[in-house]
């Protein structure tokens, strides 16, 4: 049985059940439930606070985890990241108020910064050999200076806009963190089987989702220069049609040269042009 941490709600909830479902997990989760089963695959999945997970997975509590990179570095546990997930993209950021005068890292010297990430602050301060006063909070950080409490704050910003109707502007990143895929070490040599399975299914997944398989008409004479527009691993197939002097090319597409693949291949004539989302990819 392999024990999966996901967050029981919140920001990473919904897409982590969602990519363990296209991977063939089946969770029969009722809400408040710490534990659920799982159907289609040897696991168990414990929904638990973001900000536990670390140390459940360091401390062998749960194999795997679903978690942002940030929370990881915060805590300085001693884990493993298996792949990225590709979901939950955030920055951990220094913003100070728009009317502070600020020329760089040095102009934080002296200052109080508000944040509920003081172990990644101090490690950015240290680094940049700058002196300041860490203020621990664990909510709206972002109203800190507005009320005094603080010159500049350090927080996770997705768009930016918390920090812009808060008349603050961002001035560092320290780090850039997106959801990942994260083991117990002593988890990777005793259920290593299992643990390779559930990565190799979220890797064909999202390999999948950035991929096309498109299909469409050509003239026969067309066919060359229809194959080169195609940025494709190997060739097309290509499939006589009925139609005489015609025939049907198939291939798989990343979704960054979609529109341009389109585009072109109109130029040249294609016909019946059909693009169907791929769910699993095994290359
Ligand atoms: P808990 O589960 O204890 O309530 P939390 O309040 O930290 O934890 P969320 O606010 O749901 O939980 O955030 C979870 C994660 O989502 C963060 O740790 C981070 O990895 C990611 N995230 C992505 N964008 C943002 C953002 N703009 N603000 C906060 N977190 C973000
Ligand atoms: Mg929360």
């Amino acid at each position: 049985m392999l024990k999966i941490a996901v967050q029981k709600s919140g920001r990473l909830y919904d897409e982590s059940l969602t990519l363990l479902k296209s991977c063939g997990l089946y969770v029969d989760n009722g809400m408040d439930q710490l534990k659920a089963e799982v159907r289609g695959f040897p696991a168990e999945v414990y929904f638990l606070r973001n900000s536990d997970i670390p140390q459940y997975l360091e401390d062998g509590v749960v194999d795997i985890a679903i978690i942002g990179e940030n929370v990881l570095y915060e805590q300085k546990v001693g884990v493993e990241v298996l792949v990225k997930l590709g979901f939950s993209k955030c920055r951990l950021s220094i913003a100070v108020p728009k009317n502070m005068h600020y020329d760089g890292i040095e102009s934080l010297h002296g200052k109080k910064i508000a944040t509920s990430y003081p172990n990644s602050v101090q490690k950015f301060l240290d680094e940049a050999g700058v002196l300041a006063e860490i203020h621990i909070i664990s909510g709206s950080v972002e109203i800190a200076p507005n009320i005094g409490l603080a010159d500049a704050i350090c927080d996770l910003v997705s768009s930016g806009s918390t920090l812009f109707k808060n008349g603050l502007e961002e001035k560092e990143i320290i780090l850039k963190s997106e959801s990942c895929l994260a083991a117990n070490v002593a988890s990777l040599n005793t259920k290593r089987d299992i643990i390779n399975d559930l990565v190799f299914r979220i890797e064909s997944v999202l390999k999948a989702r950035d991929n096309r398989y498109i299909l469409f008409n050509i003239p026969n004479e067309k066919i060359a220069e229809a194959s080169a527009v195609l940025p494709v691993l190997k060739s097309p197939t290509v499939l006589p049609l009925i139609d005489e002097g015609w025939s049907s090319l198939h291939s798989v597409i990343n979704v960054k040269d979609f529109w341009d693949v389109i585009k072109n291949l109109k130029k040249i004539g294609a016909q019946g042009i059909l693009v169907v989302p791929v769910e699993n990819m095994v290359v």
